[in-house]
């Protein structure tokens, strides 16, 4: 049941408006089986940060009419948008998206229990309109509660001893995207440079707060990667003191430097815990089917990643839904 500072939030279920239907003529829309004995129908899209489970969740979704719940929990919230790599509004293409952007920043944080919730409230939501709801986003332990049938608020399901269960309360298939170590390590420290050349330094220069950045606990999205690394840069160089980056000095210069690789390496940091997160579900029994997304990342070509990931993926989530 939802906690009652829970039921103040905005990720409360608000009435339901139907996207714009951008789905190609010829693809024919599934219906979601919801024989009520059954176990409701989900498709989770796992993988680490870069590697395309966005655009993929919304190639899904508007093939076989689906809405997709956000399980990142860096983008529960309305703000950091570049930092946080959420998807744009153009990107969704007219597909409904659940949690994504909605919690004030200065929220107190989701806890995993609430994930749980909300999510499987969405899900019961999607599904009794006949869609398909499906999971996407790096959070491996709120993916871990919101699916398993008896969830341990209390044990870190991935910690030394892993408790991972694979009794899970819905029918679900997962698809790994995975993209080669090289191949993923390179474009993520290229992702950043256009995060930073996209607005990433204003985005965290007007999120700065100077009494926030002097506490050591972090909550929510404070602890998204680029915004302690910015507060430790901003402390030194307040935001408000010259945004000309030619009247820089060299002291200036190298700091800055210094926090974008900061930040490339806590985000190639994270994408190997996330890898670890999820190769550790697979040899706990949970059914991962992996799509190599390497190609069409090496080349960056929309016709490599249509023909090769979204064609595959297709395939497969039709196979599950008529089984
Ligand atoms: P944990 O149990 O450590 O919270 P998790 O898998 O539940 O692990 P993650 O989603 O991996 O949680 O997030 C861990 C940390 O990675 C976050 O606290 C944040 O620093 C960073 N992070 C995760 N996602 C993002 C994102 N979209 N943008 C920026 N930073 C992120």
């Amino acid at each position: 049941e939802l906690t009652s500072t829970f039921v103040s939030r905005s990720l409360v279920p608000t009435t339901y408006t139907r996207p714009p239907q951008l789905r190609p003529k010829s693809i024919v829309p599934m219906t979601v089986c919801m024989d009520q004995s059954r176990k409701e129908k989900v498709v989770v899209i796992m993988g680490a940060t870069g590697t395309g489970k966005s655009r993929l969740s919304v190639g899904l979704a508007a093939r076989f009419s689906g809405e997709i719940i956000n399980s990142d929990k860096m983008q529960f919230y309305n703000g950091l948008e570049i930092a946080t790599n959420q998807i744009t509004i153009p990107e969704r293409c007219g597909v409904a998206h659940h949690l994504l952007g909605e919690l004030p920043v200065d929220d107190s944080e989701l806890t995993a229990s609430e994930f749980r919730s909300v999510a499987s409230r969405s899900i019961s939501e999607i599904s009794s309109r006949g869609k398909l709801p499906i999971i996407a986003g790096g959070s491996n332990s709120f993916v871990h509660a919101l699916l398993v049938d008896r969830f341990d608020p209390v044990t870190n399901p991935f910690s030394s001893k892993p408790s991972i269960s694979s009794e899970l309360r819905y029918d679900c298939f997962f698809l790994l995207v995975d993209v080669s170590a090289s191949v993923l390590y390179h474009y993520l420290s290229k992702r950043v440079d256009q995060m930073m050349e996209s607005g990433m330094f204003e985005e965290l220069a007007s999120f700065y707060n100077p009494r926030n950045s002097r506490s050591t606990i972090r909550t929510g999205i404070h602890q998204a990667i680029g915004v302690p690394e910015f507060d430790r840069y901003f402390g030194v160089y307040p935001p408000e003191k010259s945004h000309n980056v030619f009247e820089w000095d060299q002291a200036r210069k190298a700091a800055y430097e210094e926090v974008v690789h900061e930040i490339k390496d806590n985000t190639w940091r994270l994408a190997k815990k996330q890898i670890e997160r999820i190769m550790m579900l697979r040899s706990s029994g949970w059914e991962i089917h992996r799509l190599d997304a390497t190609a069409s990342l090496r080349a960056s070509s929309r016709e490599v990643w249509e023909n090769k990931v979204l064609r595959e993926s297709v395939k497969n989530v039709k196979r599950f839904l008529l089984k």
